[in-house]
């Protein structure tokens, strides 16, 4: 197999070399790089204590916030190299964080504390690739698998409980039967660490490649901190448009989107009030009246408990609230939609209602309606036509000049564009005064 370091990495780890240290490229990195995916960043693994690398980059900048830890990050043509001294990690008492940090001259103690067998590669170019815990045997038959005993693993750092299913979901990869035994086993440990990192984890898995197939799996591990999600499953939906429960049909569309964390977060939950919507009428068709506007809160809240930022939240929960709405049918409604939403909102409307038509029974029953859409967006662009108040040709200040004060600006504004999207006024600065004078 041929791998090859960026530049820069194989000087660091020259470096080392040179001044009498091992060091490898480890962990993920060269992960992907085996797979044929391009790495992200690069971690350097040595012998060298702290206090020695940072001898040896003498020369460059170097950050030293992780250095109680091992690592010492230099930065190398503007680009930050984390390189960390083989550590073998103490007792473990928070399921969480090892109690002490203990640096080590033999490579083996690092990748014996590292969590899954593909993720103990190393590799430098003098020695190739390092394979001690079957790596390489795990990527080619697509296998998570502890490194040493799950049980012991898994209690001494809950957060690989999420790891081990998040990898399973980016990489596509199978969890290993004792592996996944003690996951389940294991899973309630997860409330002993902090929610911040178990939301990282988790929006990556909804990044990863198979979130039905993962979710469905290891649905008792995401209930544990998304409780409200266990109702979905098995809450039938007997209408004409449905052929799967709500938790299918929602992580139908999740795979469905494309892969951008706040498209997949709403495909995820945008359902998740029908389980206390639903009624069923005395034909036997269930109904889920309401259960938009009772997903934005209910999403909102959960985002929220999750910490998610605030962008992501209103983001989500609007489109959340709006993912059921009628599709404008007219070029004047597809503009009043896009002044409620902005043209942003807009594009993602379409892309989850497609992604949610493509989890019914008919996956192409809205495809005409869609088409419209875009269409509408298309000419209202091309044209430059106006549907927002700063488009419209009159402002406060116009109305300000003929004696409308106060909050009557934004209610006369409003009104006014309201008539421009109409048809029944120009955008016209001097016609949009003299109906203003009307209005007043
Ligand atoms: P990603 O592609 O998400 O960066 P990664 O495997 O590189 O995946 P990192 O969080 O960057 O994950 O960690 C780098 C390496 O450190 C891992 O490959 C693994 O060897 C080790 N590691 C990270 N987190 C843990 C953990 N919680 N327990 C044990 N080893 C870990
Ligand atoms: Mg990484």
């Amino acid at each position: 197999m041929e791998l090859h370091l960026p530049e820069k990495v194989n000087r660091a780890i020259k470096l080392l070399n040179d001044n009498g240290f091992e060091a490898y490229a480890v962990g993920g990195c060269v992960r992907d790089m085996v797979m044929g995916i391009a790495p992200h960043d690069f971690d350097i693994t040595t012998s060298a204590l702290p206090e020695e690398t940072e001898k040896v980059f003498g020369g460059y900048r170097i950050i030293e916030t992780g250095i109680k830890h091992g690592t010492v990050t230099v930065i190398m043509e503007n680009e930050p190299i984390e390189i960390t001294t083989y550590r073998i990690d103490g007792d473990y008492l928070d399921n969480r964080h090892p109690e002490s940090v203990n640096f080590s001259r033999n490579l083996k103690d690092d990748l014996s504390r590292r969590d899954f067998t593909v993720n103990t590669l190393c590799f430098n170019e003098n020695d190739g690739l390092i394979d001690l815990f079957g790596g390489i045997d795990d990527i080619k038959s697509g296998i998570i698998r502890c490194v040493g005993e799950p049980d012991k693993r898994f209690n001494e750092d809950a957060l690989r409980i999420m790891r081990a299913i998040r990898f399973s979901c980016t990489l596509g990869f199978n969890i290993e039967e004792g592996t996944a035994e003690s996951i389940i086993r294991n899973r309630e440990l997860l409330r002993h660490i902090a929610v911040e990192r178990i939301r990282e984890e988790f929006t990556k898995l909804l990044c990863g490649k198979s979130v039905r197939e993962t979710v469905s799996k290891y649905r008792c591990v995401i209930e544990v901190f998304i409780p409200e999600y266990a109702a979905l499953f098995g809450c039938e939906q007997n209408t004409p448009y449905h052929i799967y429960d709500v938790a299918s049909h929602s992580l139908v569309a999740t795979d469905f989107i494309e892969n951008d964390k706040d498209l997949r977060l709403t495909m995820f939950f945008h359902d998740i009030a029908k389980p206390v919507c639903r009624t069923t009428d005395e034909n036997g068709t269930d109904h889920f009246k309401g259960h938009a506007l009772t997903g934005e809160i209910m999403s909102r809240e959960i985002l929220k408990r999750l910490r998610y930022d605030n962008k992501t939240v209103e983001k989500v929960s609007t489109l959340i609230k709006i993912h059921s709405a009628a599709s404008p049918k007219s070029k004047a409604e597809a503009k009043f939609l896009l002044s409620n939403i902005g043209e942003d909102r807009y594009r993602d409307f379409m892309k989850v209602r497609r992604a949610d038509c493509f989890a019914k029974a008919n996956p192409h029953s809205h495809d005409e309606k869609l088409k419209n859409m875009q269409s509408f967006l298309d000419e209202i662009k091309k044209n430059n036509e106006c549907y927002s108040l700063k488009q419209l040709a009159a402002d406060g200040n116009d109305l300000k000049a003929v004696g409308i004060t106060g909050g009557k600006i934004n209610f006369v504004l409003k009104s006014l564009l309201s008539l421009v999207i109409n048809g029944e006024c120009e955008n016209d600065r001097e016609k949009l005064i003299a109906k203003a004078k009307e209005l007043k």
